[in-house]
């Protein structure tokens, strides 16, 4: 036997292995944050097969996440000594998908079928509702869409669905849609992602003996963040674990009520609950050492989630050998732009230090929010990665955005050009982009001025001719424009006037939303530069910089992506009213969206193990106008003896001056001058003033190539020389006195 079969009980406190120890029959764990209840699930599974109670196949393990899945394959290898195989551990998706393969022609599909994406979901879902003559103009699609999922996540196919419980959809055609659309996918041997479960709970549900082939595979069930659970996933363990007789319904689920944050997505806290009742007898252990973080960080958790009613209540307290440790700083900063300077230079000094960078992360409520501080860490030079999504620059709608920029700027930017001409939709089909690219090839202009000559041509129908000629008239409008209005106000009319924010205004996707914040974030940032060009040049050098693949990477995530994890040291910033909360939540009547956030600030702070560092800015830019902002109640809501405020001082003047306008301009920090122009949906501002004349001599920071000194400064140009990038010319207004 490999050493640690010995010692793996060992290294768990009394509760935990009783957890571990009562392998049968029904186990709820129900624990706080870093109580062990991963710990325990992982040490269950190694203590099933150490015991030799079931070989790996027969023991189902669900997690939250693949990268979940993944560690906890590496553990239980590590504790048996050698690698686990043939296990069925993953999401509750991809176990269903691996389920439904072996079964498919059961649902009429047969197993090699196709997991659609939302594109092709979509498509198919338009096809149907024209076949059955719906107006899509009156019944948009996407609201289709939602309801069918909404439905899948409650495990009803369209059979159980009765006339009552129809939406009101197209006049109660949800119902009907449903069962079409279904057939659809059927037909072109398909599934979309809420099938894969839909399917599986059906098969289950009418198939009792493949159910039964399944209760007797499957000895033990183990399943990670129950909380987080929707209908039909519940729907799902009941049946697998429901074996006959009762004393073998190894079922053990390990959650925490606290940190439920997705009833966004149908997860529902009440299959907390219905475990009791469904599993008669089921033992309830209850954790409450939390072993992850010191004192302070526990306290501070402890005290702003106990502002949330009807929870089931649970104990926690420290139980590090060394859990005294610092208190939780709340740093209050002048302005957005500070607040990142803050983050990235205690990393920068963290890092100089000797501090492993893997054991820090940047933890945000929405993604738009990762954009400075990546911008940050590239200028010191920190690699960081971003987890569960794409760097900003690399997200397909700022890709998108970009390339409408790049014509802007360049009209014979061929790529970008390509890239937009059909973004949104304008019914060009690829005869037509052929024919302009042969036109562009043969009279060896740009693709815009072969588009172009093509409408005059005549070469087009009508309604893709008006749509290209709208686009170039657009374009040449916008252009004329930059001289006048400025390039910010011009981007923002840019993306409004092409359709481009509409696109994803009309997308009724959970991402959507998260995309239009992103395009607020591209005209925030392009508010950061004096032009158009050198915005672009920035981003290219910013996408350049892009490092080799390195271990030791700063992690930024969003808040719900952090479930799980844990770091030495946490930064979670832009603690603000309508940030974070976020204005969805409070626009909601009820306590309810409140509440939620409340659990997200829980599961914030409580994944940090020594240093947690929480901050708010006073004024914040707004598409590209300055606006001021309110420190979020979560801040108020900290017990204090937990909690270092450090830079109050600064932040009360900022509290005093940000009501009514903040932008009065007479506080000494520095002059801001507000313009708002009205530009569609977007408010602009004029840039505040920047720096006057830099003297050679003076030490100064540049967004991108980091710290140096002035040699020479000639009109709006500087030589400087820098510690890092060497000798460069920059522009003045890229540059500050450090
Ligand atoms: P979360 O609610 O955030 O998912 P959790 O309850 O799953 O947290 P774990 O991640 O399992 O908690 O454990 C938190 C940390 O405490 C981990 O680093 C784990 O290794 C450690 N830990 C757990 N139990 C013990 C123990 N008995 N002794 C020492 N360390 C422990
Ligand atoms: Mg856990």
């Amino acid at each position: 036997m490999p050493a640690s079969a010995t010692d793996y009980l060992a290294r768990l406190n009394p509760e935990q292995r009783a957890a571990v120890e009562t392998v049968d029959g029904p186990l709820l764990v129900l624990a706080g944050a870093g109580t062990g209840k991963t710990r325990v699930l992982t040490t269950r599974f190694a203590h099933i097969l150490m015991t030799r109670r079931a070989f790996p196949s027969q023991v189902l393990a669900v997690t939250f996440t693949n990268k979940a899945a993944r560690e906890m394959r590496e553990r239980v290898s590590a504790i048996l000594g050698q690698p686990a195989e043939g296990l069925w551990l993953g999401t509750f998706h991809a176990l269903c998908a691996r389920m439904l393969r072996r079964h498919a022609e059961l649902v009429g599909l047969s197993s090699n079928f196709t997991i659609l994406d939302t594109d092709d979901q979509m498509r198919l879902l338009k096809q149907v509702m024209e076949a059955a003559g719906i107006d899509q103009k009156r019944w948009p699609p996407q609201g289709l869409m939602t309801v069918i999922q909404r439905w899948k996540d409650r495990g009803c196919t369209p059979a159980r669905i009765t006339p009552a419980e129809d939406s009101d959809f197209a006049n109660n055609r949800a119902r009907s849609l449903y069962a079409a659309y279904q057939e659809r996918l059927k037909q072109v041997n398909a599934t979309d992602f809420g099938d894969l479960m839909l399917h599986v709970v059906e098969i289950l549900r009418e198939h009792p003996d493949v159910l039964a082939d399944y209760h007797r595979r499957f000895r033990y069930i183990l399943v990670d963040e129950y909380q987080d659970t929707n209908l039909v996933q519940y729907l799902w363990l009941r049946l697998l674990a429901q074996r006959e007789d009762p004393a073998s319904r190894n079922i053990c689920c390990v959650g925490d009520d606290d940190q439920s944050i997705y009833s966004w997505r149908g997860a529902e806290i009440e299959n907390i609950l219905r475990f009791e009742k469904d599993f008669p007898g089921a033992t309830i252990v209850r954790l409450e050492s939390n072993y992850r973080s010191t004192t302070p960080i526990l306290g501070a958790a402890s005290g702003l989630i106990a502002r949330n009613s009807g929870r089931l209540g649970k104990t926690l307290r420290p139980g590090r050998e060394d859990a005294r440790g610092e208190k939780v700083r709340v740093v209050s900063l002048w302005d957005s732009e500070e607040e990142a300077r803050m983050v990235g230079g205690r990393i920068e000094a963290a890092r100089r230090d000797g501090h492993n960078l893997a054991e820090i992360a940047i933890l945000v409520r929405t993604g738009s929010q990762t954009r400075a501080f990546e911008e940050r860490l590239i200028t010191l030079g920190i690699p960081y990665r971003v987890v569960g999504g794409l760097k900003f620059y690399e997200r397909a709608e700022i890709r998108d955005a970009m390339a409408y920029l790049r014509v802007l700027n360049q009209p014979a930017d061929d790529l970008a050009f390509e890239r937009i001409v059909n973004t949104p939709k304008r019914g060009l089909g690829d005869t037509a982009l052929r024919a302009m690219h042969q036109l562009a090839r043969a009279e060896g202009v740009p693709l815009l001025v072969a588009a172009d000559r093509m409408t005059a041509l005549g070469a087009l129908r009508p309604k893709p001719r008006q749509a290209l000629r709208e686009l170039l008239e657009g374009f040449a409008r916008w252009r004329e424009g930059l001289e006048r209005e400025g390039h910010v106000v011009v981007a923002a009319t840019l993306l409004d006037e092409s359709g481009y924010t509409e696109m994803w205004r009309q997308d009724k996707s959970p991402e959507a939303p998260g995309r239009l914040e992103n395009l607020k974030e591209l005209i925030r940032a392009l508010g950061e530069f004096e032009t158009l060009a050198g915005f672009l040049e920035h981003v290219s050098l910013v996408m350049e910089s892009d490092q080799a693949p390195e271990a030791e990477r700063v992690s930024l995530m969003t808040l719900h992506a952090a479930k799980g994890l844990e770091f030495d040291t946490v930064f979670l910033p832009g603690w603000e009213e309508g940030l974070f909360p976020h204005q969805r939540s409070l626009d909601e009547s009820g306590d309810k969206g409140l509440e939620e956030e409340r659990r997200l600030a829980y599961v914030g702070i409580t994944r940090a193990r020594k240093c947690c560092v929480i901050s708010h800015a006073a004024n914040r830019r707004l598409y590209a106008n300055w606006s001021s902002a309110i420190p979020s109640r979560f801040l108020d809501e900290l017990p204090p003896e937990h909690v270092e405020q450090e830079g109050g001082a600064r932040a009360e003047r900022a509290r005093m001056v940000s009501a009514p306008s903040v932008f009065s301009g007479q506080f000494p920090l520095v002059a801001r001058k507000p313009r708002i122009i009205e530009a569609g949906a977007w408010e602009v501002a004029e840039r505040p003033a920047k720096n006057a004349a830099i003297p050679p001599g003076s030490r100064v920071f540049h967004t991108k190539f980091g710290y140096g000194r002035v040699v020479s400064a000639e009109d709006n140009k500087l030589d400087v020389e820098f510690d890092k990038a060497g000798r460069k010319r920059v522009l003045d207004s890229f540059v500050e006195k450090a």
